[in-house]
Parts: structure tokens; sequence; C-alpha cells
């Protein structure tokens, strides 16, 4: 059985979406699997007038999709549920929450460990980071974290502003950034990947690779978040966090060890050789697109809540040049995008083509460059293709992939992100979450993209559907490179 986990987890906004949807079915499973067990209590605050009984209601319902539930797992769950009506601006009301806190405390004997959850929109943050502080909710005996979800400012300068009065606070050490796609399996199964197999640690380098892709397609639109995106769009959405971060988990050296401060400082060293780039770079390097409708789905600019002018990206590829020794003259190529022909995140290693190839004389077909695909999801695994013969008396080269998949059943079993990352949290182990260094980084380097797109930038539109704008096809045919056959395969 887990080692059982004491604390008292404060949730600001549990009658949000992304409670009902994400926080509350990964603490259920976490109690099934005996992280959560005796020694825990869930505050929800929102600003609803909720009894604690409506509000284990509203837990039972979260549950209601989630595999693995019974009756009575679910109702011994939900009575570890206390509800709080709560305006994050009102004083008084975070001496009750610190009244209740150590009320439940006593009560469940959570050894004075503090855990708070901000699952509310981002402007929220520092007033209630800073009446944490004030009103001296902070726990004198156990531990006190702070979970943030994304996104972590608008740009570089609201980042700074927030992260200051986050820190005002917490130490960065306590804070828990959020990025849903360091709690997926295969991308910590990416380091293991990278850092135990002898084959490939010692060509994970510019002289036997060529190029890296990264790919996060999406098959939906924007959905109900029209709102958001708007004002967010896919730079900001998925590549700041989501695709910088897979980055550094491709491309960074091997930390000394395998904890927190080693990963994290390898993670620095590999940010510190993201330069900041010239608008005139961005504009070469970065395109931007925008779907239109198809003959059964809506346009961007026909969703509800958008603009019918809007020129928010639901699209980016760009190409990342790293200034790091060991990655010279390698283009990490990447894209994202909403609608497109199928939802995908994969990554791709191209290799180096051989210098000479003996096949060559006898008139067989040319060896092709090996690939290593790293597939995250939907499926998971990987695939290295390797050139043999071809069976029969000619010299014909062919290209043989060599599979690994996990089985849809291992994939169902295994932790979904979110209860990972809030069992690490639990556990204090800040290995996937993102520090404020990571976010220095990247957001100055997105500034740059955006502005160069705010000066004036074409928009390339694309069919819902599609495999997104010919931007992206000339992008990499520019250089000499073309896309891995993402919407074309069926590994
Ligand atoms: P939401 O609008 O559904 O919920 C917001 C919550 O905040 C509600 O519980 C609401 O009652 C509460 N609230 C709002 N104003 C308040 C006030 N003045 N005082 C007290 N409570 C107040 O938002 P959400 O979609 O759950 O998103 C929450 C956070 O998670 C945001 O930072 C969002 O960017 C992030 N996030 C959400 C998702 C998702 O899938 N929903 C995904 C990634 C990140």
């Amino acid at each position: 059985m887990a080692k059982e986990q004491a604390s008292i987890i404060t949730i600001f906004g549990g009658s949000g979406d992304l409670a009902r949807r994400k926080l509350y079915p990964a603490l259920y499973q976490l109690f099934r699997r005996g992280v959560l067990r005796d020694h825990f209590a869930v505050i929800g605050t929102a600003r609803r007038p909720w009894s604690d009984e409506y509000y284990r209601d509203i837990i039972r319902e979260s549950l209601q999709d989630e595999p693995n539930t019974d009756d009575e797992t679910v109702s011994a769950f939900a009575g570890h549920f206390y509800y709080q009506s709560h305006d994050v601006t009102d004083a008084d009301h975070y001496i009750t929450l610190k009244n209740l806190s150590q009320k439940l405390d006593d009560q469940y004997g959570a050894q004075g460990n503090r855990l708070f959850y901000m699952a509310m929109a981002p402007r929220f943050f520092g007033t209630i980071a800073s009446h944490i502080r004030s009103e001296n909710l902070l726990s004198k005996k156990g531990y006190n974290r702070l979970v943030i979800e994304k996104p972590f400012g608008r740009d570089f300068k609201t980042a700074q502003d927030l992260n200051e009065s986050i820190s005002a606070a917490f130490n960065e050490d306590q804070v828990y950034r959020i990025d849903h796609y360091l709690g997926k399996e295969m991308v910590q199964g990416l380091l293991a990947l990278r850092f135990t197999n002898p084959l490939l640690t010692p060509i994970w380098n510019k002289d036997y690779i060529s190029d890296i892709q990264i790919t996060l397609a999406e098959k939906v639109g924007v959905e109900e978040r029209a709102g958001y995106y708007e004002t967010a769009g896919a730079l900001r959405d998925m590549v700041q966090n989501h695709i910088m971060q897979l980055i550094a988990y491709v491309a960074m050296e091997q930390p000394a060890s395998f904890t927190p401060e080693e990963v994290h400082a390898s993670k620095n060293k590999l940010f510190s050789h993201l330069p900041v780039l010239t608008e005139e770079e961005a504009q070469k390097n970065w395109i931007r697109g925008q779907y239109l409708a198809s003959s059964t789905q809506k346009g961007y600019r026909q969703e509800d809540n958008v603009d019918p002018k809007s020129d928010t990206e639901t699209y980016v590829a760009g190409r990342v040049d790293l200034d790091d020794p060991r990655w010279v003259g390698v283009p990490f190529f990447i894209r994202t995008g909403k609608r497109l022909a199928k939802k995908a995140t994969e990554i791709a290693i191209n290799f180096k083509p051989l210098a000479h190839n003996i096949f060559d004389a006898v008139g067989s077909k040319d060896a092709r460059v090996n690939r290593l695909t790293v597939y995250v999801e939907p499926e998971q695994g990987y695939t290295l293709t390797l050139n043999g013969k071809t069976i029969g008396a000619d010299y014909d080269l062919r290209q043989n992939p060599l599979s690994f998949r996990y089985s849809q059943d291992v994939i169902n079993a295994a932790p979904e992100a979110y209860e990972r990352l809030i069992r690490d949290a639990l556990r204090g182990d800040q290995t996937n979450f993102t520090r404020w260094p990571e976010q220095e980084a990247t957001w100055q380097y997105i500034d740059v993209v955006r502005k160069a797109w705010d000066d004036g930038a074409d928009l390339a539109m694309y069919n819902s559907g599609s495999h997104g704008p010919a931007a992206a096809d000339k992008l990499l045919e520019r250089d000499g490179y073309s896309w891995a056959e993402t919407f074309t395969n069926e590994n």
C-alpha cells in the first residue's frame, strides 16, 4: 500500500471546472490507492454559499465517470470534504479558513501540513497569497505548499509581477507550478529513455542528430474556453509552457542525479541557452495560423465568444535554435494547433544521414535516416526505424520499424497526470513542476515572437480537419527539412 500523506488541502475555486473535472477525480484515485487515507481533509472555497452536504454531492457527481468507484469508497472519500464560502478579497474570510483548517487538523491528525491549491483565475493568485500570509494561514508545525495553475502570467512582465506577489508569502521551494504535461507518463519516461540506454546517450547531440520535431496536435476546437482562448492564443497556451518544457526534457544535459535540484539545474542550464530572438528572427522562424470552417464544424471566428475579426492564433509552428554547444546547428521544430486531422503528441528525433552508403554502388534504394519517435499520447510508446534489406535476390533497402507500445490496459490503470502531480506535491517532490527561472527564460523568448506578430505577420488560415497551414510545411522546406508523417502514419 502507498505511503499515506497527511494534509489539509485547501482548494481556492472549489466549484470551478478544473476542480470538478481534474482535481476531485485525482484526489479520489489517491484515496483509493491509499496515498490519502485517514489523515487528510479538503476545504473547498468559492463564492457560492454551499453547505458541506451540497459540496459532497458535487464531489460525488464529479466522480460519476471515474473508473474504480463504488458507493462505499466514494462516500468515505466525500466525508473528508468541507466547504467554506469565501470572497478572496475579504480578510475575515481567511481567518474563518484558518480556524477551520486548525479544527480539521486536530480532527484528522494532519500534522500541521497545509497544501493550498489555486484553481482560480490567475488575477486572484497574488491577493490570495498575500492574505494567506497576512492572516497567518501558514502552519508553523508542518509544511506549507502552494500549487498554482497555468497560465503563469501572459508575458514576462505579468509573470514577474505574479512571481513577486507569490514570493512575498512563499519561498520558491514551497511553490509548485503545474504544467500537466510534466505529469504525463511518456514525458516522465523520456528521461528514462534518454539516460538509461547506452545505445542512445552517446549519440544524443549535434554530431548524430539532424533535427528534432515536437508536435502537439489537437482535434478539438476551442470548445467552451473561447473567452480565455481569445486573449491567450496557442503561443501562450501551449508553446510557452508545454512545448518549452518538452524541449527541456529532450535537450537538457543528464542531471547529476535524479533529484528535483539536479533536474532543475539541468533545465536551467538548457534554458540559459535559449537565446532571446530579434524580432526579425522571430518573423522569419515563427508562423501562426487559424482554423476555418469545415462542412460540419465552425471556423474559429464563428465560435461563440470569439470576435468575428479575431486574429488569435489557433496554430503555431516555429524553429527554435539553442546556442548550447551540444545542439549548435540542430533545429527544434515545433508545431501545435487545434482542429487538426488527429490528436497526437509526438516527439521525433531525426538522426543524420550516412556519409557514405556502400549499397549505392549496386543501385539499391537509398538508406533512409534513422528516426526515433516518442509517442506521448494518445498512443504511448516509441518506434525506432532501422534500414534493412528487402527479402529477395536484389539488394534493395527498406525501412523497418522497431515499435513498442504500452497496452491500453496498462495505460488505463496508470495514474492520470493530475494524480501524479498532486501526489508529488503532497510528498514534497518538485521534480515535475516548473520553477521561476524556467518561466523567466521562456517568457522572454515568447514575448519577442508575440511582438513580431503584433507588429504585423500573416495569419495562415487552414481548414478544420487538415494538417495545418501550408506555411508550416514551407518553414521546414526552406531549410531542407520536412515534418514527420504524424498525420499520415498509422504508427
Ligand atoms: P472556473 O471559472 O470554472 O472556476 C473559477 C472558480 O473561482 C470558481 O470556483 C469560482 O466560484 C471561483 N471564484 C471566482 N471569483 C471568485 C472570488 N472573487 N472569490 C472567491 N472565489 C471566486 O475556472 P477553471 O476553468 O476551473 O480554472 C481555474 C484555474 O485553472 C485557472 O487558473 C485556469 O487557467 C486553470 N486551468 C484550467 C483548466 C481547465 O481545464 N479548466 C486547464 C488548465 C488550467
